[in-house]
């Protein structure tokens, strides 16, 4: 039988199949299916778009992250040729900033090769244009398997909310997978799988073991983080994660929708919204652990930035910016590191994966 027009069509007819669906399969089919897919459909950037991110508010976000790369990259012991790999680089803004910072010293941005990894097409395109014109080699993989092997720096900022969560409740035989079907209106329900998954419990940290019934757990299947692990461990290099989520693992439902920069309900659109969910850091460090890596922080996003001197930096741009400009550099620097729910300071987290040869990463000294 051929595709469905809609998404929503498509994910009836397949739940019609096969029963209900889980939740990370329901969110894939939403952000990454390869015609009617959110990412694939939208650019989801800017005042216009359903979300803003950090590098879209300000340049001093890429800025600093650039500097943070270099003085990773002198960490190394300056290796002649360094991969600079981002994984989901929106539309491309922090990697031009990063480069641009770089110049600062020019044996680092000399030695740089950019990896590019993006499964949309509709965003690599936006990328062609924003970075198609460098000075330097830049190229784009589908995964980050797909990069070849060497020394590397890799950065993902808002890369893994973005990607698939699975969920969990807690019933009194076990943890049963969170599944979304059809109610008896015909409409998007979650619903919970009649089996308990078997061999769960005893991967769970032990705070989530203990839940009371009815708790939710999530957790992400893909293999990024692992492989993002892998490459830093053995290449001796860094890497750097940002994104809003929770130190340590934790129960509770995070998965969202936000569409027109509001909170949405997600399975009332599928495709035309965006979804998320919350980074569990606890679960991103253990996995790079796992391989070896050593784990630097996670600390929150305002401190991170304040050690990378964020306030320096914005001091510097309000002197040379037009001064109708200054109050918006303040507005974006209190953006990025106020505390409390409007503010990115405290929700956003940065998380540093290195090799274990390599000394404490800048922004997460103690
Ligand atoms: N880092 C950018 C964009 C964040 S949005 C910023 O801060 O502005 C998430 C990005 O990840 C988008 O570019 C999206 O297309 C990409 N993406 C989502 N899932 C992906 C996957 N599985 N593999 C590669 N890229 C993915």
């Amino acid at each position: 039988m051929a595709e469905a027009a809609t998404l929503e069509a498509e994910i009836r007819r397949l739940i019609g199949l096969a029963g209900p669906m889980p939740v990370a399969e329901f969110m894939g089919h939403c952000l990454g299916h390869p015609r009617l897919g959110y990412y694939v459909t939208h650019d989801p950037f800017g005042s216009s778009g359903d979300f803003t991110t950090s590098p879209e508010i300000s340049q001093m976000f890429g800025e600093l992250l650039g500097l943070w790369g270099a003085a990773v990259w002198r960490q190394m012991g300056a290796p002649a040729e360094i991969q600079l790999i981002e994984l989901g680089p929106g539309r491309g803004t922090m990697m031009l900033d990063m480069l641009r910072a770089a110049n600062v010293m020019p044996d680092f941005r000399r030695a740089i090769a950019v990896h590019l990894v993006e499964t949309s097409p509709t965003l690599l395109a936006r990328q062609k244009q924003t970075l198609g014109n460098l000075d330097l080699s830049t190229v784009w993989h589908e995964s980050l398997a797909d990069v070849p092997e060497g020394p590397a720096i890799i950065v993902a900022n808002e890369f893994f909310d973005a990607i698939p969560v699975n969920q969990a409740v807690k019933q009194a035989d076990g943890w049963h997978e969170r599944v979304v079907g059809i109610d008896l209106d015909g409409k998007f329900a979650f619903a919970i799988a009649p089996e308990p998954l078997r061999f769960f419990e005893q991967t769970l940290p032990p705070q989530v073991r203990m839940a009371e019934a009815g708790s939710i757990y999530e957790w992400r299947a893909d293999t990024s983080a692992l492989e993002m692990g892998r490459r830093v461990a053995r290449g001796g290099g860094g890497a750097l994660i940002i994104d809003y989520g929770y130190p340590e693992s934790r129960v509770g439902d995070t998965f969202q929708a936000l569409r027109d920069q509001r909170k949405a309900d997600p399975l009332a659109a599928p495709g035309l919204a965006d979804l998320t969910a919350h980074v569990d850091f606890q679960a991103l460090g253990s996995i790079a652990e796992s391989i070896g890596c050593r784990v630097h922080g996670p600390v929150d996003q305002a401190t991170f930035l304040r050690r990378l001197g964020i306030e320096q930096r914005a001091t510097n741009l309000k002197k040379v910016a037009p001064p109708d400009k200054a109050a918006a550099v303040d507005a974006a620097l209190a953006r990025l590191t106020a505390g409390g729910a409007t503010g990115m300071g405290n929700l956003f987290k940065a998380i540093g994966l290195s090799a274990p040869e390599i000394g404490t990463l800048p922004g997460f000294e103690a």
